[in-house]
């Protein structure tokens, strides 16, 4: 297995996230996600402010441990001698650290509260709605960044569902955890909220969720349609649009000009058909409510202490509230991202890092594009646009570009009202998106999130993202020559499965330009459905925790993590026989790809979390995504000696290979 350098650049050394030896009782064939995991299973500990804790949240940790030591240096400093954006940063963190302070942010959000009581016409109502998505509190409708799909090269804005209270449907159904109980207590916390501010009845917004939930549920799982902002107006007529758009910072000359993306035609006829029968009242409680959610974990006792009690302890089991310095962080990595981006590639990236990324990436492309080639059940036509897709990928690994036209002056924030400065440093980032929704050819601005632990691949784009978070070890092992079997198991897989998602059952129908224009030819999807269809039954029929796996819902996932990974060991194979690699050697490097997958996936939950998770996620449980998956590859078989009578073993015949 791999080892890393401790890395002692910077000012807090950070010891290296730890992988256990395999247990030997256990047998690889039998499970091997416990059988590489279980030491580690046992001796990790959930943070009590938590539900779950995989690998990637020890990175995350890491890298919070290495960013906050940072902050904590620089606001010892005299402001005016720091670098514009660490300015900003420590201004931020400032006003939020000290609690004889919080009189301010309880005066400014009372502000906020008392603000929706003159409220009294429709116009009014979707004002406000506007400035709440200008500011990033979630509200009704949500506005970021789409593509036209009539001309995926123009940015448009796209116009979504935006979030309801509870995490998920199932809990206004009493079908999610805590049954019906969950709403109740919902409501039974906006009651002692209203008490506390002297608001009568917003209790009630549990009930407007609640009656609501089924049209935002249908809103937020429709395709999309292209409109204008004109053809808004028409078809949704009740709705003030001119109030809203002019809210979030559009001229009324201009938005209705333009091309959007419309996400969520069901929830914008419930809308309609709410703004017609107004009860301003209860809009007004209903924007209090959103304040609430989002902005309760800074606002005093007890507030803070109701949030925590229902949002965190209730609904996902936490015990202990987040540390306020955690709570910041988290604040910045989302209103401040890309000064956060630029100060994590500054402190913890460097340049050769970055190169030896790019070499690593584009080596696994070149296989994908390799293994197309040889596939015995896709036809020629379809494998060149399929060819032509992968050579087209947009690649950002990285990126260097953070923070193009993004502007916050540190004279705008406060120096002692967090609430104050969340929303400012929210709006900046609004504004830059208004910025490319006026200049609709530009290309649009890089992913923020470079400290993040994630990938991602943009089907209107083609575009493949990969942030620095994920390239650290045990994702990645720099120690090493960067093609080898530990980084293409743990960092490569995850390559693989972004570059599958372009090939998903949604991905597909995609051309290399993000134009929705389904190439395959009927037999090619005869085909490839037989192998889905495959993949269904095989999660489908799987149980976890007592239930079955919704084999549907995961689809998309379990296919990139399938094809992803026959593309990583693809490029494993062409390495080691073109360095002439064989025997132990070979098996060595062999045996790391797939341990490395597997602790690329450990994670451990509690048992809300995990139920949770079956009803909300579009991922498989992690067992399952090791399991079900390596069990498919014959050379997991001759590595681990897997025989006929182990629990994961499928015959030849019956493993689904898709790419
Ligand atoms: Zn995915």
């Amino acid at each position: 297995m791999g080892t890393r350098k401790s890395n002692s650049r910077g000012l807090n050394k950070t010891r290296k996230v730890f992988v256990p030896r395999p247990t030997e009782k256990i047998k690889p064939g039998n499970d091997f996600y416990m059988y590489i995991n279980k030491k580690w299973l046992s001796g990790a500990n959930i943070p009590p402010s938590d539900s779950s804790f995989g690998v990637g949240e020890e990175v995350e940790n890491q890298i919070r441990e290495r960013l906050l030591g940072h902050i904590k240096n620089i606001i010892k400093q005299p402001i005016n001698n720091l670098p514009q954006h660490e300015q900003i940063v420590a201004t931020f963190f400032k006003s939020g650290l000290y609690s004889n302070r919080h009189k301010d942010h309880e005066r400014t959000f009372k502000g906020i509260l008392s603000g929706y009581s003159c409220m009294k016409t429709a116009e009014d109502v979707m004002s406000a709605m506007g400035k709440l998505v200008r500011c990033g509190v979630p509200t009704h409708l949500s506005i970021t960044l789409g593509r036209n799909l009539n001309n995926p090269s123009q940015t448009v804005p796209a116009i979504s569902t935006g979030s309801l209270s509870l995490p998920d449907i199932s809990y206004y159904e009493g079908t999610g955890p805590g049954g019906s109980n969950a709403l109740e207590s919902f409501q039974t916390f906006l009651e002692s909220v209203g008490k506390h501010y002297d608001y009568k009845d917003m209790g009630r917004v549990a009930n407007l969720e609640s009656a609501a939930a089924e049209h935002y549920h249908m809103g937020s799982r429709e395709d999309p349609q292209m409109t204008t902002g004109k053809g808004l107006a028409t078809k949704y007529k009740h709705i003030p649009w001119n109030s809203f758009w002019t809210a979030y910072g559009l001229k009324d000359t201009e938005w209705k000009k333009l091309h959007i993306m419309n996400n969520c035609h069901s929830w914008l006829m419930w809308l309609n058909s709410q703004l017609k029968t107004l009860i301003v009242s209860d809009w007004a409680n209903w924007f209090r409510v959103q304040n609430l959610v989002y902005l309760g974990p800074y606002i005093p006792s007890p507030i803070d202490t109701l949030h925590f009690e229902f949002f965190d302890k209730k609904l996902r089991g936490d015990t202990v509230k987040m540390s306020q310095e955690h709570l910041l962080f988290n604040s910045i990595s989302s209103c401040l991202q890309p000064i956060l981006s630029i100060m994590y590639k500054k402190c913890c990236i460097s340049d050769s890092h970055q190169k030896s990324i790019r070499h690593f990436v584009n080596k696994i492309i070149v296989s994908a594009y390799n293994r197309i080639n040889k596939l015995d059940w896709m036809s020629e036509k379809t494998k060149s646009l399929t060819k032509e897709k992968i050579r087209k990928l947009r690649l950002e690994v990285i990126d260097s570009n953070i923070g193009k036209n993004y502007k916050i002056s540190v004279k705008v924030m406060s120096q002692l009202d967090i609430i104050h400065n969340i929303l400012i440093c929210s709006e900046a980032l609004t504004v830059r998106d208004i910025y490319y929704i006026r200049h609709p050819g530009l290309v649009t601005p890089p992913i923020d999130e470079i400290f993040e632990v994630n990938a991602h691949y943009y089907m209107y784009t083609n575009k493949l993202v990969i942030p620095g978070g994920i390239t650290l070890w045990p994702f990645y092992d720099s120690s090493k020559n960067p093609i080898s079997g530990w980084s293409l198991g743990g960092l490569g897989s995850i390559v693989g499965h972004e570059i599958l998602h372009a090939f998903d059952n949604e991905g597909k129908d995609f051309d290399p330009n993000g134009y929705f224009k389904p190439w395959w030819t009927n037999k090619d999807m005869e085909a490839y459905n037989k192998k889905i269809n495959a993949i269904i039954k095989l999660f489908g029929n799987t149980k976890y925790m007592g239930r079955f796996v919704n084999g549907k819902t995961t689809l998309s996932e379990n296919i990139a993590d399938l094809g992803g990974l026959s593309i990583s060991l693809e490029t494993l194979k062409q390495h080691l026989d073109k360095n002439n690699i064989s025997g132990e050697k070979r098996k060595k490097e062999l045996r790391d790809f797939f341990i490395s997958y597997a602790v690329s996936w450990r994670t451990k939950e509690k048992k809300q979390r995990s139920i949770y998770r079956l009803f909300t996620d579009v991922h498989a449980p992690a067992p399952l995504r090791v399991n079900l998956i390596v069990s498919q590859f014959q050379d997991f078989y001759d590595v681990f000696n897997v025989q006929p009578k182990d629990s994961l073993y499928v015959d030849p015949k019956n493993r689904i290979t898709i790419f």
